[in-house]
């Protein structure tokens, strides 16, 4: 049965992160994450390859232009402690330039990922709130 500590099983295997002790809270509240409007928060120390991340619950995620995808908010996770070898924490508009890069990149990733595990070509979006974006254009 597939059930979510067996994807992150899968997941750490496919990613090469075997080595890395992970811990995964899942069904987490709004309350329980330290950011806003996010889906999933990772923390991590390279040096001792040990990371906790914690996914919002399907309930508390709600209506996005994204659909909830729990698989999806997994990967994208992992992926940024792959990224976190040439994440750094500098204050300046050009570090905040690429970590708006580096996170659009690890959510393509991520998306390419899924959907080559299941066989698709054609990326979800929930298309009743693009389509009410566009009207409020
Ligand atoms: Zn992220």
């Amino acid at each position: 049965m597939v059930n979510e500590q067996n994807l992150l099983k899968e997941w750490q295997e496919r990613l090469g992160l075997q080595d890395w002790a992970i811990t995964l809270r899942i069904n987490c509240k709004k309350d329980d994450m330290d950011l806003e409007e996010v889906a999933g928060e990772t923390e991590w120390s390279l040096s001792i390859k040990s990371a906790s991340i914690k996914i919002i619950s399907k309930e508390e995620y709600g209506e996005r232009i994204v659909p909830y995808d729990f698989e999806n908010i997994l990967i994208h996770e992992l992926l940024h402690l792959k990224f976190g070898l040439i994440d750094q924490k500098i204050t300046s508009y050009e570090s905040d330039v690429a970590y708006e890069v580096r996170h659009q990149l690890i959510d393509d990733l991520a998306r390419a990922l899924v959907m080559a595990k299941r066989g698709e070509t054609k990326r979800k979006l929930s298309c009743q709130r693009v389509k009410d974006m566009r009207l409020e254009d």
